[in-house]
């Protein structure tokens, strides 16, 4: 990816900037390792604005179905990101240790050439599941069951066998 979309975070803000695009999956190579598969792209809106106490921010959001892979069952598991985060600008490292501490706020640099895509990548990679998991009917668990129906049909011959043995 040469054509990689920079922004001065500070200007952006200034100018009320706002910016919209696609993102392929195939593209975010730190977001890989957390998908099943890079099939699908997600789509963005980020735009620069102050927040109530007039302090930069920028707003954004991401949309998109990523193929994850089910904790349980370890098969393929769709998963609809629906993100809206709100990122303070900190214009300095005193700005940053105040902004986290504040518990109710995220914050980030103030940068002059904040790439999107590494932005975007790393609000998805916060913000997928720690152990997702399909809803119970979807989930492919099946698996589980047939070992135990080959267990149960195996069983009549190990007892067959444990009584061959004693006699
Ligand atoms: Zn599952």
């Amino acid at each position: 990816m040469s054509d990689q979309l920079v922004i001065d975070t500070l200007d952006f803000v200034c100018n009320r900037g706002s910016l919209q695009g696609n993102i392929p999956l195939v593209g975010l190579e730190r977001l890989r390792s957390y998908l099943a598969d890079t099939a699908g792209e997600l789509t963005y809106l980020i735009s620069g604005q102050l927040d109530r106490h007039s302090r930069p921010m920028l707003k954004i959001s991401v949309n998109g179905n990523v193929n994850l892979s089910c904790q349980r069952c370890l098969k393929k598991m769709e998963y609809g990101l629906d993100l809206e985060t709100e990122l303070l600008l900190a214009r300095n490292e005193d700005e940053l240790s105040r902004y986290d501490e504040d518990i109710f706020v995220d914050a980030i640099y103030a940068s002059s050439e904040l790439s999107i895509q590494l932005l975007i990548e790393d609000e998805v990679i916060l913000g997928l599941p720690i152990s997702p998991r399909h809803q119970n009917v979807q989930c492919h668990v099946s698996t589980k069951a047939e070992i135990h129906t080959t267990a149960t049909k195996e069983h009549p011959f190990t007892v067959l066998a444990s009584l061959k043995r004693t006699h």
